[in-house]
């Protein structure tokens, strides 16, 4: 029986794509070959990672702006120090909003200064700070624009002259937003694209060689810039399946039409925790993630029923982080309104049993 996968990351992938995908390794472009023994020099492949690269620009509408599109390895963890590495020469400012921006704050603290600009954990990360001073001469400003564990969001970006860098693996492609404001996007594929195992990022081509310190090759963006993406091998199983899945996106109106529906989303879901008396929400009402939904049970001796409810009703992934407790609905382009619909329901029916 169909599951409503609320799981936070890895995450639902559109049914189609991972029947495409499947597909694919059991024979490309009928070539009686798997994608997965076929050379990352083919043209089969080739072709993929240039579509893949190509959809993600197009997609962002970033297309003749000066960007490039990669497909890395090491997650967004890898970009927490490449990023660094790469750009960092005096000081970089970050904005500690959760558990990834501190990640990424200790990686830069190897390559240079590191200002942390604001933060919000006097209150374990349940809001965005939003009362700062900018410091200037800033070599970027980090921010990680959706918190997958503590389930807020940027909904305004800082008003910045430097370059400003982002770690959006849990939102991207998620929301119509002006994306040229960022001169770097990184964000792993499992959250919101694609299988783990690839790491979307989007670069500014003229930020780069501004550093003084060698850089080794692999972790030198603009080596992989100019192999377009084929440095070394490349991770074609993840390649492959999020192109499949950019190419969902755009088959379906691409990211307007998506961010209309997870808006519809996120609002039954908010409303539905707003109203019913049992639960509470974690996250400051104007701060709330429109990809991961965080809340509580007012009352704890209601957990073993309302997960019971869930396994009855074939919820699965709402367990919450370990450092934010109760719950957490992922609610990711993939998952449909439906499943949100069946969540809600389960809610109304321990209002009626309790
Ligand atoms: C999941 C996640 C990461 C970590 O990604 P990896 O690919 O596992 O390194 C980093 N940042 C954010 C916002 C995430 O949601």
């Amino acid at each position: 029986m169909k599951k409503h996968n609320f799981s936070a990351g890895p995450s639902i992938l559109p049914k189609s794509v991972i029947e495409q995908s499947a597909r694919g390794v059991l024979e490309i472009n009928n070539s009686n070959l798997s994608l997965l023994e076929i050379s990352h020099r083919s043209k089969d492949f080739i072709e993929i990672m240039d579509k893949a690269r190509t959809l993600a620009l197009d997609l962002l509408n970033l297309q003749n702006k000066g960007y490039k599109a990669l497909f890395l390895q090491g997650g967004a963890s890898m970009q927490f120090l490449m990023t660094a590495y790469n750009l960092l020469e005096n000081k970089a400012g970050y904005i500690n909003t959760g558990e990834w921006s501190t990640k990424a704050i200790k990686e830069a603290k190897n390559f240079g200064e590191v200002i942390e600009i604001a933060s919000s954990i006097d209150k374990n990360f349940n809001y965005i700070p939003k009362k700062y001073e900018l410091v200037e001469d800033l070599d970027y400003l980090h921010i990680t624009t959706n918190n997958t564990i503590f389930g807020t969001q940027f909904h305004n970006f800082p008003d910045t002259e430097s370059n400003l860098i982002c770690d959006m693996s849990s939102d991207i492609f998620s929301r119509d937003i002006d994306f040229s404001n960022f001169s770097l996007i990184y964000a792993g594929a499992q959250k919101n694209m694609g299988p783990a195992g690839t790491t979307l990022v989007i670069i500014k081509e003229d930020i780069l060689g501004k550093v003084s310190r060698v850089i080794p090759s692999m972790l030198d963006y603009k080596v992989h810039i100019d192999k377009e993406s084929m440095f070394n091998t490349p991770p074609v199983f993840a390649v492959y399946t999020s192109m499949l899945t950019l190419e969902w996106l755009k088959n379906n109106g691409g990211i307007k039409s998506i961010e209309y529906k997870n808006i519809q989303k996120a609002k039954l879901l908010y409303d539905e925790i707003d109203s019913n008396e049992l639960f509470v929400g974690f996250a400051n009402k104007e701060d709330r993630s429109f990809m991961n939904v965080t809340f509580n049970l007012k009352d704890e001796n209601h957990k073993e029923q309302f997960d019971k409810l869930c396994l009855e009703a074939n919820i699965s992934g709402v367990n919450g982080h370990r450092s934010v407790g109760g719950y957490r609905a992922s609610i990711y382009n993939a998952l449909d309104i439906s499943s949100v619909k069946v969540l809600i329901e389960v809610m109304n029916e321990l209002k009626r049993k309790i």
